[in-house]
């Protein structure tokens, strides 16, 4: 018999077609097929009588055919086919459309289970291309599988069936005895059976509970398992008498508290013997920069190198500039490497890293590839995390031996899944902004009232401000949403005639890019249009007003981002979103985003709203997405999942004995073997 890892077309009745369709699902064995959790059920018991079966809805109907009438062909090779039935009471026909297969397996005199739409008037009553099982058959409540098109819902659960008779043959369990007992849960064969084909509606629920629980807890292992190799003592252990006065009496402003908080906190962990983990996370505008360049400075005080990466080419240039600005001062030379610099130029780089005579390198991901080496890398920061998989920082932090690890992030996270998404570092968070800012004013409106925001804009130019205008798209396309393209050709003919605007997008060359975020910084722009390539840290205190089109295209996180572009400096600012989408979704998001600047509170909105199954799902923070825990599973089960963990590792640090052996095994596979560095 076939194995449950085995490749997916060896289960019968799947050959090279079908197997490619499973393959888009993400299913390329029976054992990923067993995690292809059902999205609903078919309750066949819950059977009601024709005539009360609501009409032009679904309904569930046990029948009993009297008679089929012969296939017709019709038109364009359609076949129809007709039967009657009846429930005991009154009859009804059952006509299949295109499915002669289906139509044959029905017999005359037998009864069945029929779910399918129900039309007609008094007198006569259809049911359409019901599913169907006979009456007898042990499993009434039927799964409902996520589908794409070439796989029926009859195919998967055969194959399901199938899978799991692979998997009674050779059994096989996840959790160990041990877990299981404590926990109170039910074997794994037991739920993934009940998953697929309940015994009962609890038993359905006792099922998805143990493997949301299993999901949750293969998470937290894996990054619990990270944070613990990284326990591993590092060289880099520093002197906390450091001293660091020079550096803070020639910095243009005073940390604020939160921000004095944080460099304490990470001066004390680059001091341990431990390498350091810690995420930094504060909105934008919080000032993070200055507490990166704070650390940057400990360390090279401390005789080793630093290195900042950036997810974009226009961040790492600015953090290069704002980094310069901070530290050449004090004699510490700091460089910028990124894709766009000559082969020479990157050679130099690279020497010059090697021997130790760059103390800070600011770049993109160009600072980790493999030719890039480092005389005596000590800590490794990366902004914006969110932007960054798992394997890219694992891979920044094999540049070294165990150095010390600082993660900036703009996204601030509620403490649940703070535990699910950073179980593995510590966190330092800045709450406040520094003073004298006053919150950007952020207004909805439709595009009725685009006149009087431009008018508005305008004015703000004309005081000396600049501004940016954010488009959805970069192109035209077939939707009616605004291309950003188009949008700046027109503005600089109409609305902006006489003001100097640029245009800025995701596709233009990274030099076009820079030179345009030049120019805009220094003034010699007034207003941006752009998309959302201005979203990640971009740095323009006298910029004053934002405007939005196609509001309804961001989330809430990414709208707080965005609006985090402007009241950088000491300007009133203001935000105008403009959408003519009066869906409730979007009506309450644009009513969160005009009434708070409180990212932590967005950030719970966001989550309150999407779920965190969709925060999860989507691949922004680079974990493994979860497939089955959804919203009310990750409150309700991560804490137990993270005690769960921690007991394993206490006894068992890297799962090494041979009853956790499948429990590893199941781990790595979930976080797609990045776990193993
Ligand atoms: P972010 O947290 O979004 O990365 P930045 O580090 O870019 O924020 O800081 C935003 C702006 O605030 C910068 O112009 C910076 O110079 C300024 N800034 C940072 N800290 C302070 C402070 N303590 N007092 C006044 N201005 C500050
Ligand atoms: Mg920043």
């Amino acid at each position: 018999m076939a194995d449950i890892f085995c490749d997916i077309e060896n289960l019968k009745g799947v050959g090279k077609a079908k197997g490619e369709k499973y393959r888009k699902l993400g299913i390329s064995t029976p054992y990923d097929l067993l995690y292809h959790i059902p999205r609903d059920y078919l309750d066949f018991r819950a059977h009601v009588p024709i005539m009360q079966a609501e009409l032009n809805s679904s309904s569930v109907l046990k029948l009993t055919v009297l008679h089929k009438n012969p296939p017709q062909r019709i038109r364009g090779g359609l076949v129809i086919c007709n039967a009657s039935a009846t429930d005991g009471i009154d009859t009804i026909v059952i006509s299949i459309y295109n499915n002669v297969y289906a139509y044959h397996a029905l017999k005359e005199g037998e009864t069945y289970y029929m779910y399918g739409k129900i039309t007609g008037n008094f007198l006569r009553r259809e049911i359409s291309s019901p599913v169907y099982i006979k009456d007898g058959e042990k499993v009434l409540i039927q799964p409902i599988y996520r589908l794409t098109q070439g796989l029926s819902a009859n195919v998967v659960r055969s194959n399901m069936q199938q899978a799991l008779e692979i998997l009674r043959s050779s059994p096989f369990e996840t959790l160990p005895q041990h877990i299981l007992s404590e926990y109170k849960l039910p074997p794994l064969i037991w739920s993934l059976e009940n998953i697929h084909f309940p015994e009962s509606d609890s038993a359905a629920g006792i099922a998805r509970n143990r493997i949301a629980f299993e999901e949750l807890l293969k998470l937290q292992l894996g990054m619990l398992m990270l944070k613990l190799r990284r326990r591993r003592s590092t060289p880099f252990t520093m002197d906390k008498n450091t001293d660091m006065s020079d550096f803070f009496g020639a910095l243009p402003f005073e940390l604020t508290d939160g921000q004095s908080a944080a460099v304490r906190e990470i001066i004390s962990d680059m001091c341990s013997h431990f390498p350091m983990n810690r995420l930094l996370q504060g909105d934008v505008g919080s000032g993070k920069t200055a507490v990166a360049a704070a650390a940057c400075c400990f360390a090279v005080k401390n005789g080793f190198q630093a290195a900042v990466m950036a997810p974009t080419e226009i961040l790492a240039a600015q953090h290069f500039k704002t980094f310069m600005q901070f530290l050449e001062p004090l004699g510490i030379k700091v460089c910028l490497l990124t894709g766009s610099v000559t082969p020479k130029q990157r050679a130099d780089i690279r020497n010059r890293l090697e021997s130790g005579e760059i103390n800070v390198i600011v770049g993109t991901h160009a600072i980790i590839q493999k030719d890039v080496k480092y005389r005596s890398l000590a800590l490794v920061i990366t902004d914006e995390q969110h932007r960054f998989g798992v394997a890219q920082r694992a891979a920044l932090a094999e540049k070294s031996e165990s150095p010390h690890k600082l993660i900036m992030s703009a996204t601030p996270i509620p403490r649940t899944l703070a535990l699910n998404l950073f179980g593995d570092l510590d966190v330092s968070s800045i709450r406040q902004l520094p003073k004298g800012r006053s919150p950007v004013k952020t207004y909805a409106v439709t595009g009725k009232k685009r006149e009087g925001a431009f008018g508005f804009l305008r004015k703000h130019l004309d005081e000396g401000r600049q501004a940016y205008i954010v488009c959805p798209m970069i192109e035209d396309s077939e939707s009616d949403l605004f291309a950003v393209t188009t949008y700046a050709e027109n503005a600089a003919k109409t609305t902006l005639k006489g003001y100097s605007t640029a245009l800025l997008h995701g596709k233009m060359k990274s030099a076009e890019k820079e030179e345009v975020m030049g120019k805009f910084s220094r003034g010699e722009i007034q207003a941006l249009i752009c998309t959302t390539v201005v979203e990640v840290g971009v740095d323009v205190p006298n910029a004053a007003v934002m405007i939005i089109e196609n509001a309804e295209r961001f989330g809430l996180s990414q709208l707080h981002q965005l609006r985090g572009r402007v009241g950088r400096g000491k300007f009133e600012s203001s935000c105008i979103l403009i959408t003519d989408h009066l869906t409730e979704d979007c009506i309450r998001r644009m009513k969160i985003m005009s009434s708070t600047t409180d990212g932590f509170k967005i950030a719970e909105e966001d989550l309150k709203m999407r779920g965190p199954g969709d925060f999860f799902g989507s691949a922004q923070h680079g974990l493994p997405p979860l497939k089955i825990a959804g919203a009310a599973d990750v409150m309700n089960l991560s804490d137990k999942a993270r005690r769960c963990a921690e007991e394993l590792l206490a006894d068992d640090p890297e799962l090494n004995r041979p009853e956790h052996h499948a429990l590893k095994m199941d781990t790595l596979r979930f976080f797609n073997k990045e776990v193993t560095g």
